[in-house]
């Protein structure tokens, strides 16, 4: 018997833990924890990390390429051969191309996905002729990326994960990681709170287990954050607690910025939020009295239609502090995946080059143009949810799919549904016949994470190998490896020339300028890998802004910002605020983790966390089924009666159904989808 020990990056959320998978004979046996090396994790793994190949060999796992035979979303399909389907695939969209225009095609890569591969497909994207390519940030960090961008130049984590163990006082925004990122909580968060004394400030409608740690814990309705940032903002400026010398030195535009906040008095905040304004007083004054701070934010900041707003002004309660460039501080914003930032920087965007350059940007254009041998299309791509328009106004009519699951992750699921059931043709690459994949005409399967070699980049910044653990089953394959057999179908053979990830890895060495020195043999040798950006293969960076900031002059922008209530409200007619949140026995839509036999076990089912005044009002006992309506669907939870929930709020995991109550307005910089708030009423459910 041949086992090895091969050496992985997890491939559930984005905080980069490495352990090893047992490989015996090709089959992945186990994990194994890994003491010896410098890990982020020294060696510790939670629920999700232990069960990470347990979906390896599940029975649903596709094997074989697939052809539609019954009505779309029914899930009847024969099997094919990859000849057959690359060939369809091919000549599918060579027609489309040539009826409708190459903007009648787009393109959905995955933060699943290793960066070669989201590479390679936003290529292949261009080589057709549409920049119509997009990921799930755009439901997720979008709104952080644009809001961070305005302010600081650059969206990701400041500084490195231990410098959070010297931080004053933390705050965690619409953050829950000791769901979310539980090893990065147990291993630096909880260590700065209870070994070295660091305050906590938690912003959540919910009494989470994150929350249970707080000093001061601020409760708003849903969506109402960028109140009470606003209101902060007012008492650091008003009660003058920011760093005078380096808002002069550093920044621009405070005075426009002191004078938008003066009506945002904790007062008025109190009245929009529902959070005392004493309350905020307190938080303001404790945070920018600090020293040093942390300010993490998470979906709870983002996932709103006034998310951009929101992180603008949370950012700059770190800047007017001079929270930057130092030990012992820390800000950025979360992905939820394990490659969610590695994707986003392949230009996995509509409007975004490789390196995250802007599409107009002539200089890098010209530069990827010559590298590639062919011209990039001049006019930007439509973003996630506007596709979704696109196709019901017949614009939009094939849609290739990499290691995703719209029809489950996208606001009000109704209207998706609509879509995929109109849509032209429909590709969809993944692991497991995924909702998305039954409306599907052609579904090719996929490798999953540990059954190839590929690289990710976690939120710390920091970029690792990952290394093939396992045989992928029956026909399946690596994604890169399909996108490279479409792209020779398509005659962009010499475009797409690559034998392995590597190959494409020293690619995008060469194309994006941070990345240069992440090259295979440094991530082979050094398994801790390196902090972007790093320019050559000796060097990383493992603190920005110590300089300046990377804004076009250097200095951070204060820009002012107003009011906006979030994509939907409570009223007389739906009287409850509804949000979600995650489990952390679960990940995103459930494709892997519902197949994950110790995680389905342990965490089996939706429900509904309800207050325990508002249950008592309306008759409502723990275990009741419960029907929830919004104004675009209705569904039936088991209620969970709590006193750890706010009065007026309801919240549920989102990792079933939750979607089809979301609303798919967009916020005005981002074009991200209000998902994490809605208004809704309950009822019992009789008999
Ligand atoms: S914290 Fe995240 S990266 Fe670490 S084991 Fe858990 S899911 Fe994996």
């Amino acid at each position: 018997m041949a086992e090895k020990l091969v050496p992985v990056v997890c491939p559930w959320c984005s905080v980069g833990c490495r352990f090893y998978i047992v490989n015996v004979n090709g089959y992945p046996k186990k994990i194994e924890f890994d003491y010896e090396h410098d890990t982020r994790n020294h060696g510790k793994l939670c629920p999700k990390g232990v069960a990470a190949f347990q979906y390896l060999r599940h029975p649903d796992r596709l094997k074989r390429p697939l052809k539609r035979v019954g009505e779309r979303g029914e899930g009847k399909f024969v099997e094919i051969s990859w000849e057959e389907a690359i060939k369809e695939i091919a000549q599918k969209l060579k027609e489309i191309k040539e009826k409708y225009g190459p903007e009648a095609l787009a393109f959905l890569g995955s933060e699943r996905c290793s960066i070669e591969e989201n590479y390679v497909l936003q290529k292949l994207a261009r080589a057709l002729g549409t920049n119509n390519i997009e990921y799930v940030c755009r439901m997720c960090q979008s709104t952080a990326v644009a809001g961070k961008g305005m302010v600081l130049g650059h969206p990701g984590l400041t500084n490195p994960f231990e410098d959070i163990l010297k931080a004053k006082v933390i705050v965690l925004w619409g953050y829950n990681p000791a769901a979310t990122n539980p090893v990065f909580f147990g291993q630096y968060i909880e260590k700065a709170i209870l070994d070295n004394g660091a305050k906590l400030i938690v912003v959540d409608p919910r009494k989470t287990k994150t929350a249970k740690y707080a000093d001061i814990h601020i409760q708003p309705y849903p969506g109402t954050d960028l109140a009470v940032a606003l209101a902060m903002l007012n008492v650091i400026i008003t009660e003058e607690l920011y760093d005078k010398d380096f808002v002069a030195e550093r920044t621009e535009g405070f005075e426009e910025l002191a004078k938008t906040v003066e009506k945002y008095t904790p007062e008025w905040a109190e009245k929009v939020s529902g959070v005392p304004a004493e309350l905020i007083r307190k938080a303001a004054i404790t945070f920018a009295t600090a020293g040093t701070a942390a300010l993490l934010t998470n979906e709870g900041v983002n996932q709103h239609a006034n998310g951009t707003r929101t992180v603008m002004a949370i950012t700059e309660m770190m800047v007017l502090c001079g929270y930057f460039g130092k030990e012992g501080v820390m800000s950025g914003a979360i992905p939820g995946a394990h490659n969610g930032m590695g994707a986003g920087l392949m230009g996995i965007g509509p409007h975004e080059l490789p390196g995250r350059f802007p599409l107009h940007a002539e200089e890098h254009k010209r530069r990827i143009e010559e590298a590639w041998g062919f011209k990039i299309p001049e006019k930007p791509g439509i973003t996630y949810v506007e596709m979704i328009d696109a196709i019901l106004e017949g614009k939009l009519k094939a849609l290739y799919v990499m290691g995703t699951n719209p029809a489950k992750a996208l606001p009000n699921l109704k209207k998706a549904e609509e879509a995929f059931k109109n849509i032209e043709f429909l590709v969809v690459q993944d692991i497991f016949l995924t909702e998305t994949a039954k409306y599907a005409d052609i579904v090719l399967p996929a490798a999953a994470w540990f059954e190839k070699d590929g690289t990710a980049i976690s939120f710390e910044r920091r970029v690792q190998r990952s290394f093939k653990a396992a045989d992928a089953p029956g026909e399946a394959k690596p994604d890169w490896e399909i996108l490279v057999m479409l792209a020779k179908e398509l005659g962009f053979g010499e475009y797409f020339n690559y034998s392995d990830a590597d190959d494409i890895l020293r690619e995008i060495n060469r194309i994006i300028p941070p990345l240069a020195g992440a090259t295979p043999e440094r991530l082979k040798k050094n398994l801790k890998g390196c902090m972007i950006p790093c320019p050559d293969e000796n060097t990383e960076v493992p603190r920005l802004f110590v300089q300046g900031f990377l804004t076009p002059n250097g200095k951070a922008q204060l820009i002012p910002v107003e009011y906006k209530e979030p994509g939907e409200v409570p009223d007389e007619e739906y009287p409850f605020w509804l949000t979600n949140y995650r489990l952390v026995g679960h990940f995103h839509t459930g494709t892997m983790s519902h197949r994950s036999k110790s995680l389905s076990k342990r965490w089996p089912e939706e429900y509904i966390e309800i207050n325990e005044n508002d249950a008592k009002r309306l008759g409502i006992k723990d275990g009741d089924l419960v029907r929830v309506e919004t104004r675009r669907a209705a569904l039936v939870f088991k209620a969970k009666v709590t006193p750890h929930i706010r009065e007026g709020v309801v919240a549920a995991p989102w990792h079933w159904d939750f979607n089809y109550l979301t609303k798919d307005v967009l916020d005005e910089y981002a074009k991200m989808p209000e998902l994490k708030t809605a208004a809704c009423r309950i009822s019992k459910v009789e008999g």
